[in-house]
């Protein structure tokens, strides 16, 4: 095959027969995977990897490395090789927890995007099947619908209203009209019509192509730019604790100057030795391990919501899921089961009722409970026909023998109604359609019969009413009589009718006018789903809104809202009365309404922007390609896995596996517990740091001797920092996480009461350490017992108060308390890390220790212990005053 054939300059017939495939066949599984293997699989060359050393280099590109580096350099100038080493080591091991953490969290995301990768209709061996686009091959028949990727290059043999968004391959935003006739050689690629590109996506209609090429040859390909977009790894709490990071940095320097300063004018140590003094506390005050910890915390989190079925396409949105006050959803299939059944048929003759649930086509069609013969009632007739043709759906079995249908349920269940007929409704073949779409609400289709040709159409029945132009049509009759079963939770389908001349090949939105004849009315249910109604109730308790917005009905909407909890089962606002609000009048509308019923997909947008000018952070569902848009704008665009389209899913930032409304909730509940997490580990690790600077610059103040040297002021930053912390990652949602409101967007890093806590704990184990060192000092110990009793002293308080921090305000004895198996392993690799710091020869040499008499634990465990105490009091109080300010906040509102 060469490939610099100029396929649109071709015929259809000349493509199909150069290729060797066949329209109604397409290839077979055997030769399809023959190509496989000659021409490679369909995909792009990764793109170029950064370099690695690129890569580890980047992460010494920080003011804390530098400042760390120039330490190393100091000591080695004053000749103290040891702490020279150490430092530049722990430079060297921040940077590779760097590098690997940030390895870790892209590799997360490349597994979860994996999850995400496209599928390709293709007809292979004469039937539809679904394959990864990767393994579509040049010859192979491939379906295009709206909402679809297209996975190769594709001349086109079919095309109705098939318009094309090429903005990816030719940066105009605007969708290209599609066709199928040959064109001039001389054609440039923005005008090859009648090819559909890989990359690009289809905005409307459908068609059906065959691959002229794939992987690197396509057009995509020759300008080889990768589609995939690049995923921010920064969140906004990571982006504040960085630039606070840089402040701290920043500050700390300017304050070792000034101590240096101090130290030459006030005091009489050796100039070598204060210049060591004034590093240790520039590294002290450096939370080192910080950034890498959140980030980690952070990835942690994506690959548990992905456990959960909430697949989260970029990190930062797992911290905003956490602040998700406002839940826009669909109804169907996320809210409902989706499990569609047709239970009544109503045509102008009589209202029948249909026997058996779900798709299998057991049960009868029953007028007055006996099974009616189709033939008394020629409605009727043509109602089935009209919905089984008027169609895009199949109902097969599957190979465990199970009745299954591909497509769209609200198709699939009306070829199981047709089946339940007493005889064989025919299947016409189709010449064309206009495809369902939930901004006009209707499905069209013509096919030949023997006199003429027929357009048969279903769709919302308020708009084939507005169609139906035929004598004696009542349509308050029959409104009254969709409402009857709107009433119930049923979805009414209208089914009409027109006949159309012999020369009719094409069919348009203005044939469906003068003569369209009304033929009834199908109901159909589909039950909520049970665990949606827990989840609805979740969410109220936890202060966030939930919104229906549907296609459906008003009645239908306003049924099944009640049953679910959402809205009073009689207040519904519909799209038409959207369309006649200012945006003014619609966000003090999208307040008060709980169930938005006809709506479009532009009505979802406006609302979307309404709730966001309540100041709501929103998340949105959303599964079609119109839908991109509000899902682009949500906070939170939630696309469906199964039933969404390429296009949605690409708009969103979350992907929800089952399509279920739970797994939303469950999403925003792990998105608190990150966040809270985050918070958590943030409040334990600075008063560490601040307690160490504390601790050395009162020591310059009063020219006592150095209570901690920089290198067992590193170890103490590594070891309490970086493991103990990680066991926060694991910490359980909190009791009371689910029962508060939502945290307010911009709520800044570090509030009042952490600032607070913080110095607070600083204080206390700086402060505690202090006097201690003050006391050993007076009973004149020997240097290195002081510092190896003060390390080991600030790490065992570390590890109690990590307890103190797994939960912000409650009690830590709670009934939790085992609940995170993490703390105490850690706990306890901690204790073994200082033993061995503290009795381990080379260690005493590297770190200026010297083994403890058995005595001497005492005080790390006693100050451990007071701080914890402490803390846990202070926690009780800070609680009581909270209660009383949140009892009083109400009081006033009352
Ligand atoms: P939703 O998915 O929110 O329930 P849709 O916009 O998909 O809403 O559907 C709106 C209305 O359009 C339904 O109440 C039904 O009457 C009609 N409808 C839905 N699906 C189809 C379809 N495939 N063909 C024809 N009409 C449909
Ligand atoms: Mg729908």
């Amino acid at each position: 095959m060469n490939e610099e054939q100029k396929w649109f300059s071709k015929d259809a017939g000349d493509v199909l027969k150069e290729l060797d495939t066949e329209k109604s066949q397409g290839l077979s599984e055997e030769e399809a995977k023959r190509r496989l293997e000659h021409y490679g699989k369909n995909e792009l060359p990764e793109e170029d990897k950064e370099p690695l050393l690129k890569k580890v280099a980047k992460h010494f590109n920080d003011v804390l490395i530098y400042v760390l580096l120039a330490a190393a350099v100091i000591t080695g100038i004053l000749g103290h090789y040891i702490d020279t080493a150490v430092i530049a080591v722990v430079a060297i091991v921040n940077a590779a927890i760097g590098y690997f953490q940030e390895n870790k969290a892209e590799k997360a995301l490349a597994g979860i995007k994996k999850m995400l990768s496209l599928f390709a209709n293709v007809r292979r061996d004469g039937d539809r099947t679904e394959v990864a686009a990767t393994d579509v091959v040049v010859g192979d028949i491939v379906l295009l619908n709206a909402g679809d990727k297209v996975p190769a290059d594709v001349r086109l043999l079919k095309a109705e209203n098939l318009n094309v968004e090429e903005s990816p391959l030719t940066g105009e935003s605007t969708t290209v009209e599609k066709h199928t006739y040959a064109l001039d050689s001389e054609t440039v690629l923005a005008d090859r019509k009648n090819m559909a590109f890989s990359g690009t996506s289809i905005a409307s209609g459908s068609g059906v192509g065959i691959v002229t090429a794939t992987g690197e040859d396509t057009e995509i390909g020759k300008i080889n730019q990768s589609i995939a977009e690049v995923e921010d790894l920064q969140t906004p709490l990571i982006k504040q604790t960085s630039q606070f990071g840089k402040m701290v940095a920043i500050a700390i320097v300017g304050f070792s100057v000034l101590m240096y300063i101090f130290g030459l004018l006030f005091r009489d140590y050796p100039l070598g030795e204060l210049l060591l003094y004034v590093i240790g506390i520039a590294v002290a005050a450096i939370p080192e391990g910080l950034p890498a910890i959140l980030s980690i915390i952070l990835a942690i989190g994506v690959q548990n919501m992905a456990g959960r079925n909430a697949i989260v396409r970029n990190l930062p949105s797992v911290e905003t899921l956490g602040s998700v006050s406002i839940i826009g959803s669909d109804k169907t299939g996320t809210l409902t089961k989706n499990e569609m059944t047709v239970t009544s048929v109503v045509t102008s003759e009589r209202e029948y009722d249909v026997s058996g649930t779900g798709y299998v086509p057991e049960g009868d069609i029953l007028y007055k409970d006996e099974v009616v013969r189709t033939e008394e009632d020629p409605t009727l007739k043509d109602l089935l026909l009209s919905v089984k043709t008027c169609n895009d759906a199949s109902l097969k079995k599957d190979e465990e023998g199970r009745w299954d249908i591909k497509g769209d349920p609200t198709e699939g269940c009306l070829l199981t109604l047709a089946a339940k007929a007493d005889i064989p409704v025919a299947s016409p073949d189709v010449e064309a359609k206009i495809p369902f779409d939930s901004s006009y609400k209707y499905m069209a289709t013509l096919v030949d019969a023997t006199e003429e040709k027929v357009i048969y159409i279903k769709g919302a029945p308020d708009r084939i009413f507005d169609m139906v132009d035929q004598e004696g049509f009542k349509k308050p009759k029959w409104e009254q009589l969709m409402k009857t079963h709107a009433k119930k939770g049923e979805r009414v389908i209208g089914v009409a009718m027109k006949k159309v001349s012999k020369e009719t090949t094409s069919i348009d939105h203005g044939d469906l006018d003068d003569g369209v004849m009304f033929l009834g009315l199908v109901g159909i249910v589909d039950p909520p789903r049970e665990e949606a109604m827990a989840a609805v109730k979740a969410c109220n308790q936890a202060g966030i809104q939930v919104k229906m917005i549907t296609g459906d009905h008003v009645d239908t909407a306003s049924a099944i809202g009640y049953q679910l909890g959402i809205g009073d089962g009689r207040h519904a606002l519909e799209g038409k009365e959207i369309d006649t609000m200012s945006d003014d009048e619609l966000v003090k509308a999208a307040n008060e309404y709980d169930v938005f019923a006809r709506t479009t997909p532009q009505h979802k947008l406006r609302l979307v922007q309404a709730f966001q000018q309540n100041d709501k952070t929103c998340a949105m569902t959303g599964d079609g390609v119109n839908d991109a848009p509000a899902l682009k704008r949500a906070d939170v665009g939630v696309a469906m896995g199964i039933k969404g389209t390429e296009v949605a899913k690409e708009a969103s930032e979350m992907v929800l596996v089952d399509d279920n409304f739970k797994t939303i909730v469950n999403a925003v509940e792990e998105g608190r517990r990150v966040y809270d997490n985050l918070k958590k580990t943030i409040l334990f690790i600075l008063p560490t740091n601040a307690a160490e600077a504390f601790l050395i610059t009162a020591a310059i103040f009063l020219g006592i001797m150095m209570p901690l040297t920089p290198v067992q002021i590193l170890w103490v930053n590594m070891v309490s920092s970086v493991t103990v912390s990680l066991a926060l990652a694991f910490e359980q949602l909190d009791k009371g996480a689910m029962t508060r409101p939502p945290r307010p967007p911009n709520t800044p890093l570090l509030s009042g009461y952490y600032i607070f806590r913080i110095i607070f704990v600083a204080l206390l184990i700086g402060g505690g350490t202090l006097a201690m060192n003050l006391s050993m000092i007076d009973q004149g110990y020997d240097q290195a017992i002081v510092n190896t009793v003060t390390l080991n002293t600030i790490v065992i308080t570390q590890m109690f108060h990590l307890f103190n921090c797994r939960s912000e305000l409650e009690f830590a004895f709670n009934k939790d308390f085992f609940s995170n198996k993490a703390v105490f392993v850690v706990s306890g690799l901690l204790i073994l890390l200082q033993l061995f710091i503290t009795y381990v020869p080379f260690m005493n040499t590297i770190f200026e220790t010297e083994p403890l008499q058995a005595g001497y634990w005492l005080f790390p465990i006693i100050m451990g212990a007071i701080v914890f105490i402490v803390v846990e009091i202070e926690k009780v109080i800070t609680k009581q005053v909270v209660n009383n300010k949140r009892y009083k906040r109400k009081e006033g509102s009352t």
